[in-house]
């Protein structure tokens, strides 16, 4: 056992000096060693309280913003409100349109170059500790803990036949996961209409059907990935753990057994790990620690909590299982955060998408003006002599109340709007398509495409609200 998880050290030391691969029969020495339970196995861990534990359940915790989040009022709506329907996004008091929706996807790619940054410096910390997948399966088993005892009851549960008692129990426990995955389910469906009326519309029996279909893959969902699948989930289907390693190297502390202190292991005057297997059975993926990084640690840090509980009793100093990197475990130098590469380059890019979020949400204006130039015929000449062009302005009032505009137009000498006096009215959310006729003497149209930029004015007090630039283009 020792010479394993010795053989998987040497091995990524060699990775890192680049040596020559392993032999094949060292392979399959190595290879015999790995855990990897592939849903043959129910995990039933132990709960112990710890550092971890402890730091797990307060990152949980952030999860209640999930369920108050759709409750929480802002100016008389509700605050988080993706309202589809009418293409509008509410944020606390900002209003995204389907134009702004860059703002997002930049948000988007902030959460995930932020995965990417935390991976690199502390491996599946995220998968540990936050992901929504291992907190609610983390849920489920304390649920479960509660209703059928520890895991050796648990166990003794399982195996036994099917009567009264088993099925309440059962039954019982199955409902809560369900009634869980309802709740979640119909959480993230108030997110896209109003939850008071999404409420009084489930009550009433009434609302269109995607309000009742919405909520079901969560249910379903819930039940299958968290509630049976469980870490399986995790190793089958998330995408995330596949591509994780690619984020590693030899710097990122993850939870590591330090084979020099603890082999050989055993009970008495051996190493320091004494072969309890307490850090085995608080795992909640069923893996074995200390035969080196494997595809199913998660990285809760739940075997740490449960190491040093056992090192105290044992009076040796805490840390056997503990954060460290490859590098320190090989004892070669530790590169610091600031001079690692990748990280800076991470940091370097999520500080740039955080610049293009502020600029984005510091000039979110609640009028837009779109200029489409009509492309047949692109020019008409006149019997006067003068060139005409078509366009069609877009208007869009993302604003809450009705807009009165006039257009004007500037940077294009001699040019003339025909028919554009009077005021236009656009009312609140509304996208208002408007043709708009240019003509300019022909004498003036010395290229065969010039600089126009259309403005839209306040028709009250004339002052300017916004402007777009477009072409007048002639026979040059
Ligand atoms: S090996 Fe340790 S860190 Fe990895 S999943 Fe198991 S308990 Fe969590
Ligand atoms: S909990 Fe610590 S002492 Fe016990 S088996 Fe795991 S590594 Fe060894």
């Amino acid at each position: 056992m020792s010479n394993t998880t010795h053989t998987a050290t040497e091995r990524a030391s060699d990775d890192i000096k680049g040596d020559e691969p392993l032999s094949l029969d060292e392979l399959y020495r190595e290879s015999s060693h790995h855990q990897v339970n592939l849903g043959a196995k129910k995990i039933h861990a132990k709960r112990m309280p710890g550092k971890f534990r402890a730091f797990k359940w307060k990152v949980a915790s952030l999860y209640l913003f999930y369920f108050i989040g759709p409750f929480i009022r802002w100016e008389g709506g509700q605050a988080i409100l993706f309202d589809i329907q009418n293409r509008k996004y509410h944020i606390f008091g900002l209003t995204l349109w389907p134009q702004d929706i860059w703002i997002l996807a930049l948000a988007l790619l902030t959460f995930f170059l932020s995965l990417y940054v935390v991976t690199a410096v502390a491996g599946r910390l995220f998968c540990g500790t936050f992901c929504w997948q291992t907190v609610w399966v983390d849920v489920y088993t304390w649920i479960e803990e509660k209703m059928e005892g520890s895991p050796a009851q648990r166990r003794a549960l399982d195996s036994a036949p099917w009567d009264a008692r088993k099925l309440a129990i059962k039954g019982g426990k199955t409902l809560i996961f369900l009634l869980i995955g309802v709740a979640t389910g119909v959480t993230f469906t108030s997110y896209f209409v109003d939850v008071f009326d999404l409420w009084h519309r489930y009550f009433s029996l009434q609302g269109p059907i995607e309000i009742w279909v919405a909520p079901l893959p969560f249910i379903v969902g819930t039940y299958l990935g968290v509630g049976i699948m469980r870490e399986q989930f995790c190793f089958w289907l998330c995408p995330y753990a596949r591509i994780q390693g690619s984020m590693q190297d030899a710097d990122t502390i993850i939870p590591t057994y330090d084979m020099k202190r603890g082999e050989p292991r055993g009970r008495l005057n051996k190493g320091d790990c004494i072969d309890c297997h307490l850090c085995v059975g608080v795992c909640p993926t069923g893996v074995d620690i200390r035969e080196g990084m494997q595809e199913g640690c998660i990285m809760c840090a739940l075997c740490i909590d449960a190491c040093n509980s056992v090192m105290k009793k044992v009076n040796k100093p805490a840390g056997l299982i503990r954060y460290a990197s490859l590098k320190e475990m090989l004892g070669q130098p530790v590169v610091p955060l600031y001079k690692r590469p990748r990280v800076i380059i991470y940091a370097l890019l999520i500080a740039s998408t955080l610049i293009g979020i502020v600029w984005g949400l510091t000039h979110l204006g609640t009028v837009e003006l779109n200029v489409i130039h009509e492309r047949q015929p692109l020019y008409v000449t006149l019997s006067d002599g003068s060139i005409q062009n078509k366009y069609t302005l877009k208007i869009i009032n993302k604003g809450d109340r009705p807009l009165s505009i006039k257009i004007a137009l500037s940077e294009l000498p001699g040019a003339v709007l025909v028919d554009h006096d009077a005021a236009v009215h656009v009312e609140p959310g509304k996208v208002l398509p408007l043709n708009v006729i240019v003509h300019v003497p022909k004498a003036l149209v010395k290229k065969d495409a010039m600089k126009v930029e259309f403005h839209i004015l306040d028709s009250a007090t004339g002052a300017f609200i916004t402007e777009t630039e477009s072409r007048f283009i002639g026979p040059g």
